[in-house]
């Protein structure tokens, strides 16, 4: 037998080997193997098993990797398209497709030393005191730990053997499987009363007359008398999009949904960004299903698990005993089996997309494997993709609406306020509008507590000398460094550079020693908050004030506590939090986020406004937004401000058609870079020369195909590399990336310059 192995160094080839009589039979698609290759030996993946090869002198496997054939030939064949469409090697998308823990040979179960009591034999003989002491403990648990025995007799492993040696007890190595949360007390939950517009939404996932569940969830109808389910329920379509603000219980028709899965015999994955994978969001799905009748693991896959916690969950879930998944992007490629449901919560977040090759999209990861296995797919957000609601409107998923709060409560109140009109009156002051200082101080004087958001951390985003004009930039990239002022440094939020401050402009014609800060970080923030409010608890939380992996537990602990009056963050604090004592939230700078060279500029500020005033009102007080812009006309303003997605939407799509940009058109990003920027140009505008000739003799459908650039790219330099862009644009990405491939193949670039990929980019960066 012949078997067919995709190696782990991307090599766009596979290669035959021969399978071993000692290996016969234990070999199967999606079998991690070692090989000899040269002279050095290579992890690989088994694609295909043949009878014979075609070629001659085939080397034989050395040995298989991990007991169970590791890659499902449905996770295979969804690594091949994922090597397909975004344009990468096929070795380069099997490899993302298992977490690095379980490829590897070193990581395993993790064995502990058992003992246990042997059934007694005789008579039973007469102890020395302390080994007496340490069998009673044993008689009486049957089976313990050694190292909780040794802990909780006082003893030492010695005596213990000696009760091994009298053949009183066994100690054998044995899995303990580590569960990263163990410590966890998880209260079990009931299926709630749907309101209306929850049942709808079920009842189009689900089929009409979904049986009901748990203790009984009275929201549905019960079937047509006479009507057996089955007669009545249509096939579900598979695709859906849920559009539902935050808490209108988008949550609970998860839960439901996946209880309906598991009802038919199907698991199920959920998606969610990493930032709002937090122990609590995981303990509602746990809760629900570790009791009752359809009790199961819940398996947890994310990067802040130790390589053996993710090697025990990602086993949990392929032996079948684990049959949800909750996790982050790659969770996507989790070997659930069969797979009955995929949901992918805030499917608007561009954390899905993978930024290195593959360059994959979660999301939309999730959608083919839906219809590869056959799965619902539920995409669920509060300010959904424009692809995606395109898609929605357009009929390729249904489109399911939450419009309320499940308790009724209002959103709050947005006020845009203009601070253009705040610089002129107080000059100089840029970071609170007299409105906005006001509002704070009515919220200290209620005891209500506030957040208050910025994008940007660190004290001031420029240092410039007013004489000459000078600017500090970073050294290897083309971007101005910040300054953090409690640090006492200037930093690169690109590559990391880090410089003392200088004391004087360092343009050695000027040395003027008056340099200047301009522009805001959270740090000055929080500073200007100490000054106009001092004797309000402030506390600061981004990445620069959260270093250690408790901080950020800590401050969301102190700030529920009501410990924090006024909370200061970055993105950080714009995801998923729910304090109900916070009234206020303030948008320092709405339009930061607007000016940035890329056409999701706007989507990206409305989400982010959306997401920032969602933070407010959340208990029994009506909440009270404030959003400070120097463009307070800008529609992604106004539109967040009166909460109208669909306004935004219509008007966005409408800018994007005029450009086709997605969702009228899919993109592709290829970049050259390289240290010498002369190269790196003459080698895009070679790339585009290629392209050009290569498509004119090209399928039909790449007649709508729109060739931009090649143009530097935004950030000109990053990590002393210089980028220069060609983006294309068009409807036919299949037959795109295909082409693609084919140029990347034979494309021969100079040394030192490199070409990357990148089809349905989320960062034009
Ligand atoms: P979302 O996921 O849309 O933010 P959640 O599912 O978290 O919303 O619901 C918000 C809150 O409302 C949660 O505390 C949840 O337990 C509660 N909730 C959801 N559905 C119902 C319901 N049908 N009846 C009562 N409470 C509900
Ligand atoms: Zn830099």
């Amino acid at each position: 037998m012949i078997a067919r192995v995709s190696l782990e160094i991307a090599l766009r080839k596979e290669f035959d080997y021969a399978i071993p009589p000692v290996l016969a039979g234990q070999i199967n698609v999606g079998t991690r193997v070692q090989v000899p290759f040269g002279a050095r030996k290579i992890y690989g993946t088994v694609t295909a098993l043949a009878a014979e090869s075609a070629h001659a002198g085939i080397k034989p496997i050395f040995k298989i990797i991990g007991a169970q054939s590791l890659v499902t030939p449905k996770i295979l064949k969804l690594a091949r398209w994922i090597a397909d469409y975004y344009c990468c090697a096929p070795e380069t998308a099997l490899k993302s497709v298992l977490p690095e823990a379980v490829r590897k040979k070193e990581e395993g179960w993790k064995k502990q030393l058992f003992v246990r009591a042997l059934p007694s034999v005789g008579d039973f003989p007469p102890l020395p005191k302390r080994q007496q002491q340490v069998w009673n403990i044993i008689e009486e648990r049957r089976e313990i730990l050694l190292a909780e025995l040794l802990a909780l007799a006082e003893t030492t492993a010695a005596t213990v053997r000696k009760l091994e040696d009298r053949g009183l007890i066994d100690i054998t190595p044995e899995i303990s499987e580590r569960d990263p949360y163990a410590r966890e007390h998880i209260l079990p939950s009931q299926p709630l009363l749907l309101n209306a517009a929850q049942t709808a939404a079920l009842e189009k996932i689900c089929g009409p007359g979904v049986p009901r569940i748990g203790q009984g969830a009275p929201g549905f109808k019960p079937p047509d008398a006479g009507a057996s389910p089955s007669s009545i329920r249509h096939p579900p379509s598979p695709v859906f999009l849920l559009h539902g603000v935050t808490g209108s219980g988008k949550t609970e028709i998860y839960l439901q949904a996946i209880a309906h899965s598991l009802e038919q015999g199907k698991g199920a994955i959920v998606l969610v960004p990493e930032i709002s994978l937090t122990p609590q969001t995981v303990e509602r799905f746990k809760a629900r299903f570790s009791s009752g009748k359809w009790q199961t693991l819940v398996a947890v896959l994310h990067s802040r698990l130790s390589a053996g916690e993710r090697h025990d969950e990602w086993h949990k879930i392929r032996q079948g005993r684990a049959r949800i998944v909750i996790g982050a992007r790659s969770a996507i490629f989790a070997p659930v089996e069969p797979l009955g449901l995929v949901i992918v919560d805030e499917e608007h977040e561009t954390s899905y997309k993978q930024e290195e090759a593959p360059r994959y999209h979660a999301r939309d990861v999730a959608i083919v494997r839906g219809r590869m296995e056959n799965a619902v797919v539920i995409l669920g957000s509060a300010t959904p993709s424009l692809e995606s609601y395109y898609n929605a409107k357009n009929g390729k998923y249904t489109l399911l609406e939450l419009p309320e709060r499940v308790d009724d409560q209002k959103l709050p109140r947005v006020r845009v306020v203009d601070l253009r009109q705040t610089a002129m009156k107080e000059r100089g002051n840029f970071i609170f509008s007299p409105q906005l200082k006001e509002a704070i101080h009515l919220r200290l004087d209620r005891r209500e507590q506030t957040i208050l958001f910025l994008n940007r951390r660190g004290y001031s985003t420029s240092l410039q000398c007013e004489k000459c004009g000078y600017v500090a930039n970073c050294p290897n990239c083309s971007i101005s460094v910040t300054y953090h002022r409690i640090e006492q440094k200037v930093a690169c939020h690109i590559c990391g550079f880090v410089d003392k401050v200088p004391k004087s402009c360092p343009n050695p014609k000027c040395n003027n020693p008056a340099i200047r800060f301009s522009g805001t970080g959270t740090q000055r923030v929080e500073e200007t908050l100490l000054r106009l409010f001092p004797d309000a608890r402030v506390r600061r939380m981004d990445s620069d004030a959260m270093k250690r992996k408790d901080d950020y537990r800590k401050t969301l602990g102190d700030f529920r506590a009501g410990k924090i009056d006024i909370l200061v963050g970055t993105q950080m604090i714009a995801k998923g939090l729910h304090f109900p004592n916070v009234t206020l939230v303030g948008i320092v700078h709405a339009d930061s986020a607007l000016h940035q060279p890329d056409f999701r500029a706007g989507e990206r500020t409305f989400q982010l406004l959306t997401q920032v005033a969602g933070r407010a009102g959340r208990g029994d007080v009506e909440g009270e937004v404030f959003v400070q812009a120097f463009t307070p006309f800008h529609p992604a303003i106004q539109y967040a401000r009166r909460h109208d997605f669909t306004g935004f939407y219509h008007q966005e799509l409408e800018f994007r058609q005029q450009l086709k940009y997605p969702p009228l058109s899919r993109v592709a990003l290829l970049t050259l870079k390289g240290r010498n920027e002369d190269k790196v140009k003459f080698s895009a505008e070679h790339l585009r020369k290629v392209i050009e000739s290569t498509v004119r003799g090209a399928p039909m459908d790449l007649r709508d195909l729109i060739l931009s650039g090649p143009a530097p790219a935004p950030l000109l330099r990053a990590e002393q590399f210089y980028r220069h862009q060609i983006m294309l644009r068009t409807r036919a990405m299949s037959k795109l990336s295909a082409t693609l491939a084919r140029i990347v193949a034979s494309l021969v670039l100079p040394e030192g310059v490199a070409l990357s990929v990148d089809v349905d980019p989320v960062e034009l960066a």
